[in-house]
């Protein structure tokens, strides 16, 4: 990911009037290393460098962030993967291993109906493709 990418998030947080805390700073940091973490994996990542921070800790703070716009959350369970919202993407999840890879914008067409068009002006278009990803298939046939 594209290191600017830091300086971005905190001038979103500035502008929707958040504080950009240490504990913040430090998640934004994390997300930026690891591909689509659960919060137990960016908790597990963080121990090292912050013994005294507690899971709860990190969930509210990836919960703050998500309020503030800039982090996106995907799956609204224990499951739930997160991510940088910056440049919006399509998704694929693996319903086998239960990840999540990135797809081009590009790479998908969707076409909204007129009458839908009409009713929702939407805005944005985010797809998430399920199936069963290379490395499981492959592993399916061993
Ligand atoms: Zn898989
Ligand atoms: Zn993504």
């Amino acid at each position: 990911m594209n290191p600017g990418i830091i300086d971005t998030v905190i001038q979103r947080i500035k502008e929707r009037g958040g504080r950009v805390t240490v504990q913040r700073l430090a998640i934004i940091n994390v997300l930026m290393r690891l591909d689509h973490p659960t919060a137990e994996e960016i908790y597990q990542f963080m121990r090292p460098e912050f013994p005294t921070l507690s899971f709860t800790t990190v969930y509210n703070t990836l919960k703050s962030l998500k309020d503030l716009d800039v982090v996106r959350e995907y799956y609204q369970d224990e499951r739930s993967r997160f991510e940088i919202s910056e440049n919006p993407h399509h998704h694929f999840h693996c319903v086998n291993c239960e990840k999540l890879v990135d797809i081009d914008r590009g790479d998908i067409t969707v076409h909204v109906s007129q009458p839908t068009e009409n009713q929702f002006a939407p805005f944005e278009t985010e797809v998430v493709l399920h199936g069963i990803c290379q490395e499981c298939r492959v592993k399916g046939k061993e």
